[in-house]
């Protein structure tokens, strides 16, 4: 298992947001501490300024520079634009990793999945899983998937990829619950599976493997997973139902549909949110 992550990550915080450096500091401790799953560490490219531009306005990149916050969940920083690119960068990095065959996670923050092409909104400043997307579809890669299991509406995601030629995307999500979209599909290839608040595991399980199921379908030549994990039962910021072993099994059945595959950290606000992502990436890598 590749983890491609960085240090820099960590360096911006503003009191009180749960979305919070020692999300990626306590999972770094927790991998390196395990000996089941072997890790090769790197760390993001420089990032692909084009490759963004598919995805984002230049006015957007713009804006990310100016020392305003976009709205009460989404601050902004100095040097945001410097950490929003590396996260990028980890996604094509996670991309070409799959390419080549790894299995591969990036474990970054900022998240990306509510980006719009032209608003920061939810935590989310630059679309990750979008961009990566985009760049397999403009390098030759067929039927792109993104799978979004985060309990939140892949919104941004969907505007970004909606209608757009070999991509599509499946978003299992909590509705009603931020940012309040994703009732229904959208155009020829946005699947949206919204789920209410305190729906049971079994439930929730079942929707799941609906949406497997037809992801299978679509017959994917590649996925990408917004690899959310605030559908646990006890996080704080939805009302999921989820189990450490359900991560598991996501990651199983993602990798069992034989396709190159990667995966992006978006949400996860527990203080168990380490010991999903390893549990997770024991199911993408078969152990
Ligand atoms: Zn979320």
């Amino acid at each position: 298992m590749r983890i491609i992550t960085d240090e820099r990550c960590t360096g911006y915080s503003h009191p009180g947001h749960p979305e919070r450096a020692e999300r990626i500091i306590a999972t770094w401790e927790k991998l390196r501490c395990q000996t089941e799953l072997p890790i090769t560490w790197s760390q993001p490219s420089p990032c692909d300024e084009a490759a963004i531009l598919r995805a984002h306005t230049p006015e957007h990149l713009a804006r990310l520079t100016k020392p305003e916050d976009f709205d009460d969940d989404t601050p902004s920083y100095p040097n945001l634009l410097e950490y929003a690119r590396a996260s990028v960068a980890a996604a094509l990095d996670a991309l070409k990793a799959a390419r080549a065959g790894e299995t591969v996670f990036s474990l970054m923050r900022p998240p990306g999945h509510h980006a719009l092409r032209s608003r920061a909104m939810g935590f989310c400043y630059l679309n990750n899983v979008a961009i990566a997307a985009l760049e397999a579809a403009a390098t030759g890669a067929k039927r792109v998937a993104v799978f979004d299991f985060d309990v939140h509406h892949g919104n941004g995601t969907e505007a970004i990829l909606l209608n757009k030629p070999d991509c599509a995307l499946f978003s299992i999500h909590q509705f009603p619950c931020y940012p309040g979209t994703g009732t229904r599909n959208l155009g020829s290839n946005c699947f949206n599976y919204p789920l209410p608040p305190q729906t049971s595991r079994a439930e929730y399980r079942h929707v799941l493997a609906s949406a497997l199921e037809h992801l299978r379908a679509y017959k994917p030549g590649l996925v990408a997973v917004s690899a959310g994990f605030d559908a646990y039962a006890r996080d704080p910021l939805a009302q999921g139902s989820l189990e450490a072993e359900d991560f598991y099994w996501l990651g199983q059945s993602l990798r069992k549909l034989g396709v190159p595959l990667f995966s992006l950290l978006e949400g996860g606000y527990s203080a168990e949110l380490p010991e999903l992502i390893l549990t997770y990436l024991k199911g993408v890598e078969g152990k």
